[in-house]
C-alpha cells in the first residue's frame, strides 16, 4: 500500500496544505488539500472519498474536485456518516455558493456520489477493507482503517481528542495516522474542543501499548502551520520518553506500508 501524504496541516500557507491522504492514487482519505495537491490525470485516477468529518479542513476540496469533473469519465464516491454527509451537501455543495456537484451533471448521475457510513460498519471500497471507527471531536467524527487485499493496514483518526481506547479496540494497523492541532501549553482548549496536543498523544499511545502489546509506525499531521515548529519538537520529546519514532507529515511524503 502506497500512502501519499497531500496535505498535513490544519489550514494552509506556502505548500502546507490541508489534510488529505492517498492511498495508492485512487482512494482519498479527507479532501482538505486534495486537488491543490494533485495534476488532473492524477485527479481522475481518484474514485473514492473518505470524509472522517464535514469541517472545511477535510472536505474543501470536494468543490474544485467537483469542478474539475466535468472533463473525467468516471464519477467519485464520496463516504461519510449521514450527518456528515448531510452538512457537506447543505453548506459546501448548497447550489449557491457554486454548483451543487452531487446533482450535477444529472441528479440521476452526478459527478459527485454521496454515499453515507454507518459507525462500524465494515465495507469493500474500490478493493480496500474499510471500517470506520468512531473518534472524540466536537461534531460527528469517524476514523478510517483501511486494509489492502495483502493485508497490510492504516488507521487514520482524522479529527479527535483523547479517549481512542474505545478505537484501538477494533484496530491493529502498521501504520498510525493520528492528530496533533497545538502545543502542551494550550492542551485544555485543545482536548475541550476535540483535539490532541503532543502530551496528550503520549497518553493516547501509551494506552494503546498497553492493550495491543505494540505500537504501530506514527506520524502525525494536522498541525497549524504556525505553530508547526513548536508541535515538531514536543512530538520528538513524546517519541524520546516512548522510546519509539514518530514522523511529522509533510506534504508530498511517501511510505510504503
Ligand atoms: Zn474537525
Ligand atoms: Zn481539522
Amino acid at each position: 500500500m502506497q500512502v501519499r501524504i497531500l496535505g498535513a496541516h490544519s489550514s494552509e500557507a506556502g505548500e502546507m496544505r490541508m489534510v488529505s491522504i492517498l492511498i495508492d492514487g485512487v482512494l482519498a482519505l479527507d479532501a482538505g488539500g486534495l486537488t491543490s495537491s494533485l495534476s488532473l490525470s492524477e485527479q481522475q485516477k481518484v474514485k473514492a472519498i473518505l470524509l472522517t468529518h464535514h469541517h472545511f479542513d477535510h472536505s474543501r476540496d470536494l468543490v474544485t474536485l467537483g469542478a474539475n469533473g466535468a472533463t473525467f469519465p468516471s464519477p467519485v464516491d464520496v463516504y461519510g456518516l449521514r450527518q456528515t454527509l448531510d452538512m457537506v451537501n447543505s453548506c459546501l455543495l448548497d447550489g449557491k455558493m457554486y454548483a451543487d456537484f452531487s446533482k450535477w451533471p444529472s441528479k440521476e448521475k452526478p459527478f459527485l456520489q454521496l454515499k453515507a457510513i454507518d459507525p462500524l460498519q465494515r465495507r469493500n471500497i474500490q478493493g480496500y477493507d474499510v471500517l470506520s471507527v468512531p473518534v472524540q471531536h466536537s461534531v460527528p467524527s469517524v476514523g478510517f482503517q483501511v486494509t489492502s487485499k495483502d493485508g497490510k493496514s492504516l488507521f487514520y483518526t482524522g479529527d479527535t481528542g483523547p479517549g481512542l481506547a474505545s478505537c484501538w479496540q477494533h484496530t491493529s494497523p502498521q501504520l498510525l495516522i493520528i492528530e496533533v492541532s497545538g502545543v502542551n501549553e494550550v492542551q485544555d482548549f485543545l482536548r475541550s474542543v476535540g483535539h490532541l496536543s503532543p502530551e496528550l498523544l503520549k497518553e493516547e499511545l501509551g494506552q494503546f501499548r498497553q492493550m495491543k502489546g505494540y505500537l504501530p509506525r506514527v506520524l502525525v499531521i494536522h498541525v497549524p502551520p504556525r505553530f508547526r515548529s513548536e508541535v515538531e519538537k514536543e512530538v520528538k520529546k513524546v517519541a524520546r520518553e516512548l522510546v519509539i519514532d514518530i514522523d511529522i507529515g509533510y506534504e508530498g511524503m511517501k511510505i510504503t506500508v
